[in-house]
C-alpha cells in the first residue's frame, strides 16, 4: 500500500464561490477522491490551517508519497514545517509538486533557484508527452489538450531535470517544461505544471493517469523502511 498525503492550502475553495464550484471538496478533495479509487494507495489529506498546517512529524514518518498544492500562501507556511518536509524529502519520501507549488517555499528549499517563470491568465495549452517510455507517461496520450489553463511558459528556473517527461504549448505561442522530475537525496521529485484552481483540471482524466502514476513513480517502498541519511560514525567492515 502507498500511503499518498494530498496537502493544499485550501483557500482559493473557500474564499472563491466559483473555484468551490469546481472543487466543493477542496482541490485535496479531488486528488484524493481519484487518488483513492486505486487499491493499492491509501489517502489521507492536510491543509494549511491546521495545526502544524497537518504535518506532524508522525504523519510525515506515515508517509510514503506527498502531493503539494500551494499558490497564496506560501509565504505563510512555517518554517520549521518546510524544514521537516524537506528533511523526510531527503530521506526518501515522494514528492508531487503540483502547479503553483513551483513557488512554495519547499520546492525553492529543494531545488534552489527562484523557479520563476513566464504566466498568463486562460489560455488553450495541449500537453506533448517528450518520453513515452518513462513509467509516468504510461496509459498518456503523445499529446491531449486542455481548453482552458493557467499559461506557464519559459524560462522556468530549475534546476537541469533528471527527466523532461511532458512539454506544454500554449496557444499564445510559449512553451514550458510541464512534466520534471529531480532527485534530492534519496527522494523522487516529479513536477507537473497543470492544475489552476479556476478550471476543472483534476478532473480532467488523463490529468489524474499522470498524478497517480507520478506516486508510484516518486514511491521508494524499500527506503521508506531502510531510509537514512544520518551522518553516522562509520565501523570499518571485514576485508
Ligand atoms: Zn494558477
Amino acid at each position: 500500500m502507498i500511503k499518498v498525503t494530498v496537502w493544499n492550502e485550501y483557500i482559493h475553495e473557500i474564499e472563491q464561490p466559483e473555484v468551490a464550484e469546481i472543487y466543493p471538496n477542496g482541490i485535496h478533495g479531488c486528488i484524493a477522491e481519484f487518488l483513492g479509487t486505486n487499491e493499492d494507495i491509501t489517502v489521507r489529506t492536510a491543509t494549511l490551517s491546521q495545526p502544524e498546517h497537518g504535518l506532524s512529524e508522525e504523519l510525515l514518518s506515515d508517509t510514503d508519497v506527498l502531493i503539494w498544492w500551494g499558490h497564496r500562501a506560501h509565504e505563510k507556511v512555517d518554517d520549521a514545517v518546510v524544514q521537516r518536509v524537506q528533511r523526510h524529502v531527503l530521506g526518501g519520501m515522494g514528492l508531487v509538486a503540483l502547479h503553483s507549488a513551483h513557488h512554495s517555499k519547499l520546492m525553492k528549499a529543494l531545488l534552489g533557484t527562484t523557479l520563476n517563470l513566464k504566466w498568463r491568465h486562460g489560455d488553450r495549452e495541449r500537453i506533448w508527452c517528450a518520453m513515452p517510455s518513462h513509467p509516468i507517461a504510461q496509459g498518456v496520450p503523445m499529446h491531449f489538450e486542455l481548453p482552458m489553463e493557467e499559461m506557464y511558459g519559459e524560462p522556468f528556473d530549475i534546476p537541469n531535470p533528471d527527466v523532461t517527461i511532458f512539454l506544454g504549448w500554449f496557444a499564445g505561442g510559449e512553451v514550458f517544461r510541464s512534466g520534471v522530475t529531480f532527485t534530492r537525496g534519496m527522494g523522487r521529485i516529479f513536477y507537473f505544471q497543470p492544475g489552476h484552481e479556476e478550471y476543472p483540471i483534476y478532473h480532467d482524466k488523463n490529468i489524474q493517469r499522470v498524478i497517480t502514476n507520478g506516486v508510484r513513480w516518486v514511491y521508494q517502498p524499500y527506503l521508506r523502511e531502510h531510509s537514512t541519511i544520518a551522518v553516522e560514525n562509520s565501523a570499518p567492515l571485514e576485508r
